[in-house]
């Protein structure tokens, strides 16, 4: 854990009720870059679990009776020390999950970004006065805080997937345990230290750590003092935890795999669509959501993109995160390089033809070579299923039509992408995709301000934008009677 100027950061047991929760066993968290330990942690589990719930329940009516402007001073302390300690986060972040310090603090200051959107969101709670059908009567409508909220979050963005959530959560008024992914506890317990010291009371903001993910999803997603449930991880996991919120009918929120085509149509501009391309597929080593899964390219562009692309894909840089000038990064683990390279192997047994990488990275155990398959079709492994690695499989296409129902033909519907400039098939395009989020001429979609998340298996419910307050709160309907002399 070098380099770490304020080393007050690097934490190794859970937040629960404001103190630093110590376990009797523990586990390791290794770099990926190099499989090489960094640290133990302090391995909490189910009773740890429970303290935390307990923690939040009891704090939940001094923070939700707060003033919304109360709420955002403390909140915007958060986020000018996310923002202070942006440097620090980011290696915490790089050492425990691998992707190039660059956009380890692009996530620090993505994350950051959602504490202040929600801050400064969470004074705009308005309720509404509705015309009543008789006259001695008057309907109001209040929004309060749903109460305690329990996530899970996955390895991949270790920071921003919790702060969008805890975000929109603290600005609401209610309060909040989180369980991150084992793999990366730090950048969490980091967090946790700075919404200490920015004055967020005990039991408002809870981390626990612990291996156990069955035992501890059990407890955030049946205990009875737990009013809304939010995760986000993949499909398979998200399927299992909403059958267990079912046991007490939990308000839900569900943030799961994606499977993003990226479309490039004739009349696109080609340049655009291949930095477009880069930066949707690329970023994290494929290992995002939102990563464009299949690319669609209309075959009076096919022969111009796929070499334009192929040639930009070639200087991509794979290397350890901490080195400068790297774009790729390790993935996760060995078992997801695995993944990725069975997917490959397929897709080429199938017919598929690769025109760069394909295989395992020389680098190290983690890495996979930057990938570009061609005479791809869409029934195959690699295009049926969310690839999670650094492969581009490209799909020919005629019609617009066709492509539309291409696209579409996924469980999933998280985010998709299109490239053209003719406004009226931007237009049928746009509406046309069965997904939460499209980027028109656009890469790069995430953003505070704006809602994000997923429609079919791909989950429900939004995270940033005014939306996202939504989740957290729950309308109350007051009538008041009787009010004829
Ligand atoms: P995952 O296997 O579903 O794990 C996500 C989280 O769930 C981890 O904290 C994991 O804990 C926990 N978990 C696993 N099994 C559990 C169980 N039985 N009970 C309770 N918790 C359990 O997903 P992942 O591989 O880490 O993350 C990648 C997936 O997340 C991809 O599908 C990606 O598309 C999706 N994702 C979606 C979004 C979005 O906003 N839609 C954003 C980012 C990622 P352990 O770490 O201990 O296994």
């Amino acid at each position: 854990m070098q380099g770490i100027s304020d080393k007050d950061l690097i934490k190794n047991s859970s937040y629960i009720n404001g103190c630093w929760h110590s376990s009797v066993t523990d586990f390791s968290v290794t770099n990926p870059a190099n499989d090489v330990e960094l640290i133990k942690i302090s391995n909490a589990g189910i009773i740890e679990t429970e303290l935390a719930v307990k923690a939040a329940k009891d704090t939940l009516k001094l923070w939700s009776q707060k003033s919304a402007n109360d709420r955002a001073v403390l909140l915007r302390r958060w986020f000018d020390l996310m923002m202070q300690h942006q440097d620090d986060l980011a290696r915490i972040l790089t050492l425990e999950q691998g992707k190039p310090l660059a956009e380890a603090k692009g996530e620090v200051a993505y994350g950051a970004s959602f504490i202040e959107w929600f801050a400064e969101e969470g004074k705009r709670v308005y309720g509404d006065t509705i015309p009543a059908s008789s006259s001695d009567k008057r309907i109001v409508v209040i929004k309060q805080a749903v109460g305690v909220v329990a996530s899970i979050t996955p390895w991949n963005f270790p920071n921003a997937m919790i702060a969008r959530k805890a975000a929109a959560a603290l600005a609401a008024g209610c309060t909040f345990v989180v369980r991150p992914a084992t793999q990366t506890p730090l950048s969490a317990l980091a967090m946790a230290e700075l919404s200490r010291r920015a004055g967020i009371p005990s039991g408002v903001f809870n981390v626990v750590v612990g291996e156990d993910a069955h035992g501890m999803g059990e407890v955030l997603t049946q205990h009875p003092d737990v009013a809304k449930f939010t995760f986000t991880g993949s499909t398979q996991v998200g399927k299992l935890l909403l059958k267990q919120c079912a046991t007490s009918v939990k308000k839900v929120s569900m943030e799961l795999g994606g499977n993003a085509p990226f479309i490039v149509f004739d009349d696109a501009d080609i340049d655009a669509a291949v930095k477009g391309a880069i930066d949707s597929k690329y970023r994290n080593a494929g290992q995002t959501c939102v990563c464009t899964n299949r690319i669609f390219v209309q075959q009076g562009v096919l022969k111009a993109f796929t070499e334009k692309f192929a040639r930009a894909v070639s200087k991509l840089v794979v290397g350890e995160g901490l080195t400068g000038g790297v774009n790729i990064g390790p993935m996760i683990s060995a078992r997801a390089v695995n993944d990725v390279d069975d997917l490959v192997t397929g897709a080429i047994a199938a017919g598929a033809a690769v025109v760069l990488g394909g295989k395992k990275h020389s680098a190290g155990n983690n890495y996979y070579q930057p990938t570009v398959l061609t005479n791809v079709t869409n029934e195959m492994s690699v295009a049926v299923n969310e690839i999670f690695g650094p492969v581009s499989p490209i799909i020919a296409f005629d019609k617009e039509e066709q492509v539309l129902a291409m696209a579409n033909a996924t469980e999933y519907g998280l985010a998709a992408y299109f490239y053209a400039r003719d406004i009226g098939r931007i237009w049928r395009v746009a509406e046309g995709l069965e997904f939460g989020m499209v980027g028109v001429n656009e890469g790069i979609i995430s953003n505070a301000a704006a809602p994000f998340g997923g429609v079919k298996q791909s989950g429900n419910g939004r995270e940033g934008s005014k939306y996202g307050l939504d989740d957290y709160l729950e309308i109350k309907y007051l009538c008041l009677g009787g009010l004829n002399d």
